[in-house]
């Protein structure tokens, strides 16, 4: 079962599991997720509800043969986070534990979570391991960490074995185009840049350029998607085959800075894109990269589309197909 399988990761992931030839039900109470592409693309069995419903989870867990739950609903707005803690702590931290305690009930102890890199804080160390020290600078980020002391503790305690991925920068989309990201509202570098190039934005505003980088812009770690996907695949397999509880970075172990993804995205959209230099968005750290040496050494991932320009190419080609249907403003 997936939960949150009509969201960006999560769809992407059921696309991999499919192509892997498991049998997936997604569980997505559509706030943020697309009916449209569970129904049109993946074709999988969706069922419509919430995590924080437990008749419906008990009676779900009955009816399906379920042998693990692949984690991705949750709310993951930074800022939104700031404004509004309590609706994180409710949606990521109180509804997973009742999806936590709903599996225990239905003898299912293989979980695998979305966590993410926003757990660190403000790094000492760059790249970043996972036993580097977890001190999240916003209620995001601590929802996530909290989930992982539980899952530790429901591991001694109930034997349930979980993997966690934390996430760096999710970007790009299906290499068929497929699938790709759509949030709403959309707040992601990536994306807002290549809305710029598409014309449905007029500039895209560099948060700080003050920073100690290279060119004084934030530095991150992009992700490809489907290298994302990829990994929850063996996240799964590594429990089917009675792993032991873990903690996995997923990054690409190289930083962008926001200059270089503009400048990558001029030259793959060939279009212009008008910067407007802004201030610095409060809580981003300057720089984060991870390390994933531990995801490749133990569950053998290797990331398939590392550069950036593949990671951009694959965007346009999907915001390209998304979004000259439906012009929105952002
Ligand atoms: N960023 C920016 N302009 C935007 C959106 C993001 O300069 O309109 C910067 C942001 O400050 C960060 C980087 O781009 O340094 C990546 O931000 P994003 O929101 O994509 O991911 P985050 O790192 O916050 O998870």
């Amino acid at each position: 079962m997936v939960t949150g399988g009509a969201g960006y990761i999560g769809a992407h992931t059921v696309l991999a599991l499919k192509n892997s030839g498991y049998e997936v039900i997604v569980l997505d109470n559509l706030v943020h997720g697309h009916q449209d592409l569970v129904k049109n693309v993946l074709q999988v069995e969706m069922v419509v509800g919430d995590i924080s419903d437990r008749s419906l989870l008990d009676n779900l867990l009955q009816t399906f043969n379920i042998d693990a739950v692949i984690h991705f609903s949750a709310y993951a707005y930074v800022g939104e986070s700031m404004k509004e803690p309590a609706k994180y702590y409710q949606n990521n931290v109180a509804a997973t534990l009742n999806l936590l305690e709903a599996m225990l009930g239905a003898g299912i102890n293989k979980f695998i979570f979305s966590s993410t890199c926003a757990i660190y804080g403000v790094p000492d160390i760059v790249p970043i391991i996972e036993g580097h020290s977890q001190n999240p600078i916003n209620p995001y980020g601590m929802t996530k960490l909290v989930v992982e002391r539980i899952l530790n503790d429901f591991d001694i305690a109930y034997n349930l074995k979980s993997v966690c991925f934390r996430y760096f920068n999710a970007a790009g989309a299906d290499p068929e185009g497929r699938l790709g990201e759509d949030h709403n509202p959309e707040t992601h570098l990536i994306p807002l840049v290549l809305f710029t190039a598409l014309g449905i934005r007029e500039s895209i505003r560099i948060f700080g350029s003050n920073y100690p980088t290279q060119d004084g812009t934030c530095v991150r770690d992009y992700i490809h998607v489907s290298d994302l996907a990829d990994a929850h695949i063996l996240g799964l397999e590594y429990l089917l085959k009675g792993g032991k509880s873990e903690t996995f970075n997923l990054g690409n172990g190289n930083g962008f800075s926001v200059n270089e993804v503009i400048e990558t995205a001029k030259k793959v959209t060939g279009k212009e894109i008008k910067v407007v230099k802004s201030g610095r968005r409060p809580g981003d750290p300057s720089i984060l990269v991870g390390s994933a040496t531990k995801a490749k050494n133990i569950l053998g991932w290797q990331p398939q589309y590392s550069s950036l320009q593949d990671i951009i190419s694959h965007a346009w080609q999907w915001h390209q197909k998304r979004h000259t249907s439906k012009p929105q403003l952002f």
